[in-house]
């Protein structure tokens, strides 16, 4: 009987264990050094003008919405198929996060489902429950797995409806997309301000950290501003040599700032940052020879103008073909000692949404159908070969043992 394979082991290695441990010798232990130059690399692999470390994806969602002004009233269209943060930020500001469906083949956004609700909402015409009273100010994309929106399209209607575009990379590092002049464009490069996450299980960690990168220095000097209380000099520029001990409370900030030590563990991770890619790459290609011929399972569509970052590999189940739901093909996994997870319900299928809001099951047809056939895989870096091909093994003993029998 093998090992158990969980849905999720970080690679961490010696170089990361020394840098930290660096740190914790040194006489700097949060924001300092470390988070400079983990922004300044950061940046430059993505290749925006600037980078502003900070405590999680979250945290650079929020300085985001703040650093365009987001204010009580506005809207801003979210994606139903995301996690909690990329709406949650919108409330922060008394404004409204309206959703959209997704794409069939990539879950991400649809755009043009976003240019019906804009249509919806410019005609004053109730959307979930929502008239738009203020404006719409603002599109939050989100990349599923790794996989870029459609960015050129987000571009052209966000210059239609002049909203500003930031987008949710939590998972996409590193991504690129081509554009229809043929240049591929990397991920952190195709809106005005993108964030990251460097949570435990994404593409790379920091335990929990974000980054947010844009190429406007007013955005990236604001959001930095109000990442550390909104002061008018921080505390490394204050206890740094030539330094001033005062300072001055210049806005209500926040405090979203990161450490000396994470950002550490940040940097070995971000010089790794291909070779984990190319590894998650591997898994996703063998994933895909090993399950392709399993007719009860159909396996993540990859656009040909995308490199993906497979920060997910995500099964969707034939559930015509099968006599048992996901949630049970989740629980033979498990017993089988394969751990999965499932990304997501989609945000208008939860309490606090149902509750606020007014949507209709008509009002997502394809979330709300994808959703119940999506099962995540393992996909981590150090998965050996054994443990890919028992994953797939256990997939096509379930799909089989549980197919439908077939009529001709
Ligand atoms: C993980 C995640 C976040 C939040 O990241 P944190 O760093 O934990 O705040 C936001 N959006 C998406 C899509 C995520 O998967």
């Amino acid at each position: 009987m093998s090992d158990r394979i969980p849905f999720h082991r970080p690679d961490i290695g010696e170089e990361e264990i020394d840098a930290v441990t660096t740190v914790m010798r040194s006489s700097w232990l949060t924001t300092g050094n470390e988070c400079r130059q983990f922004e300044a690399e950061f940046a430059a692999l993505v290749g925006t003008q600037h980078a502003v470390a900070l405590s999680s994806c979250t945290a650079a969602l929020h300085l985001a919405l703040e650093a365009t002004g987001c204010k009580r009233g506005d809207i801003v269209l979210v994606p139903t198929f995301t996690f909690a943060a990329t709406a949650e930020v919108v409330t922060y500001f008394g404004a409204t996060p309206v959703l959209v469906d997704c794409e069939r083949d990539t879950l991400n956004l649809d755009v043009a489902a976003a240019g019906r609700t804009m249509a919806e909402l410019e005609a004053g015409r109730p959307v979930g429950g929502v008239v738009a009273t203020g404006r719409v100010h603002a599109i939050m994309p989100m990349h599923y797995g790794g996989q870029m929106v459609d960015v050129d399209a987000v571009s052209a209607l966000a210059q239609r409806h002049r909203l500003r575009v930031i987008e949710d990379a939590a998972h996409a590092l590193p991504a690129a997309a081509r554009s229809a002049t043929g240049k591929w464009r990397s991920v952190g490069t195709t809106a005005e301000q993108t964030c990251f996450s460097f949570y435990a299980n994404k593409t790379i960690t920091t335990g929990e950290g974000g980054m947010l990168v844009t190429d406007d220095e007013a955005l990236a000097a604001r959001a930095r501003h109000m990442s550390l209380h909104g002061l008018s000099n921080d505390a490394w520029k204050r206890f740094s040599a030539g330094g001033s001990w005062d300072y001055q409370i210049l806005s209500a900030g926040f405090k979203y700032n990161l450490t000396d030590i994470a950002a550490a563990l940040g940097r070995q991770q971000l010089r790794k940052a291909a070779i984990l890619a190319a590894a998650r790459e591997r898994i996703a290609s063998r994933y895909a020879e090993l399950l392709g011929d399993v007719a009860e399972v159909e396996l993540p569509s990859v656009r040909a103008d995308r490199r993906h970052a497979w920060h997910l590999y995500a099964l969707r189940l034939r559930l015509e073909r099968l006599t048992i739901d996901r949630n049970d093909f989740i629980e033979e996994l498990g017993r089988s000692g394969i751990g999965t997870s499932v990304h997501w319900r989609p945000l208008h299928q939860h309490p606090y949404y149902k509750e606020r809001f007014a949507y209709e099951p008509s009002d997502f047809p394809v979330a709300n159908a994808q959703w119940e056939r999506l099962i995540s895989l393992p996909i981590f870096p150090s998965m050996s070969d054994a443990e890919i091909e028992q994953v797939a093994h256990a997939v096509r003993v379930i799909a089989r043992k549980h197919a439908r029998a077939r009529s001709h």
